[in-house]
């Protein structure tokens, strides 16, 4: 097992490196099993599966999933791994953290599942001292199964909201299902806004530090915007520490950088605080921009409720003469969608207009007071958003990924232009 180290592993039969590891994974939809013979034709050297395929150069396991983990866990080699989860922030988290620890490991964009986490650190992890993973999960038992081999020495368990609610089928078991992280983990780090994390925490006898809005031993105090500035205040124990940020960031956001810190506190590095002043938002995910005097946030790579109300509450904060919206739903929120739509539609009203994208599973449950026009074609609604704003609004773009928001703020733009 141990002479595949060093080798490039690979899954998708479309996406094969010369000399690359095929591993079969059966998917919901797609069995590997049926691309391994491809896989070899196109130069793979080895594929991994889980029965005689009678090829040759096959190695067969009892379970591929398991033996990426277990060949994982013998690559990694890092003195502190530290593990992240939550409903929202995952990603920027992990940003943080790499920014916060100069020469760290990361996972890379969303691979963060039973398959994406063991196969990017066989892929990318290089020595480094420092690793985070970003643990993420459909169900119960996700997290578990990566966690209990890839293990963290530090857990950070962000938030627990509805995302993917519809899949998961209540929020116990989002709850549970994200709690695996801290029983993974040796010293939790959990969020001390969160009464019910509180408790199961509390429960449990090992090293802790908590972050949290005006709580908690890193805690975010106030924080203001000024132009395209954030400027926070956080209290790191006794001690007070102002940022300055260049660029906008929400309440998520900052608490997110307060449980980095708590994390880098709780791993027993040094907080690198200036490290923070070169973080910028990236396209799609709250990235603000002006387009002929228009703020546009484009925040189209996804949503959730919590998103959503960290948004409109920043839009609050800001000057600006008119406070718009163009939405779509929330997907995979199951026999929830009509509440959860019902709850966005409150937290829309306290804006001055909002754009809403028909046509998607949920839009029709989307209905806050204040709609100014419905439509189901991208560019009729875009060209209903042109025609309505002007110099000194601030417009925000905001659906889940599949509904492709993009589309109608790439439109938006091109005629502001
Ligand atoms: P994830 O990787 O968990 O999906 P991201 O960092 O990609 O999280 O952020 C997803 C969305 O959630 C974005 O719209 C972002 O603005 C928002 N977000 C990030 N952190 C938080 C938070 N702590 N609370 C609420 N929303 C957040």
């Amino acid at each position: 097992m141990k002479n595949l180290l060093g080798k490039k592993f690979c899954y998708d039969s479309r996406k094969i490196e010369h000399g690359c590891v095929f591993v079969a994974i059966k998917g919901n939809k797609v069995d590997g099993h049926d691309f391994a013979k491809e896989a070899l034709k196109k130069g793979a050297s080895f594929v991994v599966v889980e029965k005689d395929m009678n090829l040759s150069n096959q190695i067969i396991v009892d379970n591929v999933i398991d033996f990426l983990l277990k060949l994982a866990y013998v690559q990694l080699k890092a003195k502190k791994v530290i593990g992240v989860t939550g409903s929202s922030g995952k990603t920027f988290t992990k940003e943080i953290l790499n920014s916060l620890l100069p020469g760290s490991f990361k996972t890379p964009g969303n691979m963060n599942t039973e398959v994406g986490v063991p196969i990017s650190i066989l892929n990318e992890y290089k020595e480094q001292e420092v690793a985070i993973i970003e643990y993420a999960m459909n169900k119960r038992g996700d997290i578990k199964r990566i966690c209990k081999v890839i293990k963290p020495d530090v857990g950070v368990v962000l938030n627990v909201g509805r995302q993917h609610i519809g899949v998961a089928g209540n929020f116990e078991n989002i709850f549970y299902g994200k709690m695996e992280l801290f029983q993974c983990s040796n010293i939790l780090i959990y969020n001390a806004n969160d009464e019910r994390m509180i408790e199961y925490v509390e429960t449990m006898n090992k090293p802790k530090v908590s972050f949290g809005m005006k709580k908690g031993d890193v805690s975010l105090l106030e924080w203001s915007y000024i132009d395209n500035i954030t400027k926070a205040k956080y209290r790191i124990y006794d001690e007070e520490k102002k940022v300055i940020l260049n660029d906008i960031f929400h309440r998520g956001h900052l608490l997110n950088i307060a449980a980095a810190v708590a994390a880098v506190i709780g791993a027993d590095q040094k907080v690198c605080w200036e490290c923070l002043e070169k973080i910028k938002n990236v396209k799609g995910r709250f990235h603000w921009k002006n387009v002929g005097g228009i703020r546009i946030i484009d925040d189209t790579y996804n949503a959730s409720l919590s998103a959503f109300d960290v948004a409109v509450e920043t839009m609050l904060k800001v000057n600006a003469k008119r406070r718009l919206a163009v939405v779509g739903p929330i997907f995979e929120q199951g026999k929830f969608s009509k509440e959860t739509h019902e709850r966005l539609s409150k937290i829309l009203e306290k804006l001055d207009g909002v754009f809403i994208l028909d046509g998607y599973e949920g839009s029709e449950y989307i209905k806050p007071k204040n709609i100014i026009v419905r439509a189901k074609n991208k560019d009729k609604l875009a060209e209903k958003v042109v025609n309505y704003l002007r110099n000194g609004d601030i417009v925000l773009f905001k659906a889940s990924r599949g509904v492709m928001m993009e589309e109608v703020l790439y439109k938006v733009e091109e005629m502001l232009k």
